[in-house]
């Protein structure tokens, strides 16, 4: 169990729960399973937040909706805040003001968690890699559950948790900033590009973030490091932790490419995961997937061989560079989940073809002029925006890339089939959030599949 700043809120204990979505709700539903006062708070009104609140008030809490009060805050001595809230929000700042502990639901959770913690985070591959583990760990007969920032809050999956269990961590950028002591035995960083700049500020701030990660790890545990991530890697100095690093690029302790095979090499266990054409997604990203989740898995004691297993069989996550279709030699690609610029990179790397890109949505703060360059630009044959941002993305393509702008989707869908020839891919990797156009990136994702699948070839 995690070392805990504050006393673990028990029976009676008054504790505020700012934002009331998925984690936010996980975390009253725990807490009021503790015994303790809890009060919700949520500025939005809408009719799922009603119910949900009145299905919590039957519970025993104190809701209210459309607005934060400062008694609520004021009276509690812990405030656990949702991750779509920032620091700056004038809740966050009447806790600081009278010096209550203010923590995400995740470090909640973790106070509380009694299995092994392995927590990853990274601008791109966070979800992947998560899955990934828990695949290899289900090939090697361990107990694990894969929760955080993927879709299940560790405070709703505690009670599967046991000491034998791994709990494998994604964890975000927003859920590490209000960390207090949040750490786990195994932290990863894969990767820190652009990314959430629209909140954090400044890339600098975002990097902070994520180094958290690492601050309250004991000399015991283990930090695994990107070693062909220059940002990732510069981290090694705020570790006091043990290194592990991955790399395609470099023989490193940990795990690493050499010759087309994967290997581990970490004290004690070491020898070859697999070969990279065995491996079900082979694209470079991919590699660097696979190695990140082989070497936590060896940290865990889990034999390379076994972790090749699993990867050879891992089936990528739906709206990751998802193949849907081919129609008239076209091939039909849903990278719904990219929201990042580099991601988009990656998604046009390891396309099998020049390249009609589907892009745009809510940026992020990302900055599109990568796409410009000429190693990209000579594979993206061309481009069709749509949402809020899609005019930035169009900047920075003037003169290199020809693009079109659609209205909706289904526009971007039958422009960019029309621009394609055989042999050439559309891909959908927007670069930016979705909420713009659509609830969510998976909305996004299956109305492309839809409009996709309703093509006649
Ligand atoms: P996250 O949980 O960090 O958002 P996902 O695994 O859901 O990551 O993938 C999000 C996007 O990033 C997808 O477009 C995916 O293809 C891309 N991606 C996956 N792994 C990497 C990586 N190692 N580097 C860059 N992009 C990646």
């Amino acid at each position: 169990m995690i070392e805990h700043p504050v006393e673990r809120p028990g029976p009676g204990t008054p504790v505020t729960v700012l934002g009331l979505a998925r984690s936010g709700i996980a975390a009253a539903r725990f807490l009021l399973k503790l015994g303790c006062a809890v009060r919700i708070s949520e500025l939005s009104r809408t009719p799922a937040v009603r119910q949900v609140s009145k299905d919590l008030e039957e519970a025993g809490a104190l809701v209210e909706n459309g607005r934060h009060t400062r008694e609520f805050i004021e009276g509690s001595v812990l405030v656990v805040l949702s991750p779509g809230i920032p620091l700056s929000a004038p809740p966050v700042r009447w806790a600081a003001e009278r010096g209550i502990p203010v923590v995400s639901e995740l470090e909640l959770g973790s106070w509380y968690c009694a299995g092994q913690t392995v927590a990853v985070t990274g601008s791109n591959g966070k979800s992947t890699v998560v899955s990934m583990l828990g695949k290899i760990l289900e090939t090697a007969g361990r107990k694990a559950v894969v929760c955080g920032n993927i879709g299940t809050p560790l405070c709703s999956v505690l009670n599967r948790i046991g000491p034998e269990t791994v709990a494998v961590l994604e964890v975000s950028s927003f859920q590490l900033e209000p960390s207090l002591s949040f750490h786990a035995r195994i932290g990863c960083v894969l990767n820190v590009t652009d990314n959430h700049l629209d909140r954090h500020g400044s890339f600098a701030d975002y990097r902070a973030a994520k180094a958290r990660l690492f601050a309250h790890q004991s000399h015991g545990g283990w930090a695994v490091l990107n070693a062909d991530d220059a940002v990732s890697l510069r981290m090694s100095r705020e570790v006091r932790a043990q290194q592990a690093f991955f790399s395609r690029r470099k023989e490193v302790t940990g795990a690493f490419l050499r010759g087309g095979e994967l290997w581990l090499n970490l004290p004690g266990l070491s020898g070859k995961i697999c070969g990279v054409e065995e491996l079900s997604l082979q694209a470079p990203h991919d590699q660097e997937n696979g190695l990140a989740a082989a070497c936590m898995a060896g940290l865990l004691g889990v034999a390379p061989e076994i972790s090749g297993r699993a990867l050879s069989s891992f089936r990528g996550l739906p709206h990751r560079q998802e193949w849907i279709a081919q129609r008239d030699g076209v091939t039909f690609i849903n990278d719904s989940k990219s929201t990042t610029v580099a991601s988009g990179l990656r998604a046009i790397e390891a396309a099998p073809g020049p390249v009609v890109l589907i892009a745009g949505g809510r940026d992020k703060g990302g900055d599109f002029r990568p796409l410009s360059f000429e190693a990209v630009a000579r594979k993206l044959k061309a481009a069709v925006l749509i949402g809020e941002d899609g005019p930035k993305i169009a900047h920075s393509l003037k003169g290199t890339v020809p693009f079109k702008k659609a209205r909706d989707l289904g526009e971007a869908v039958r422009t960019a089939f029309g621009l394609a020839r055989p042999g050439e891919c559309v891909l959908l990797s927007p670069m930016c959030t979705s909420f713009d156009m659509f609830r969510n990136f998976e909305d996004r994702g299956e109305k492309f599949t839809r409009l996709v699948q309703a093509m006649e070839s």
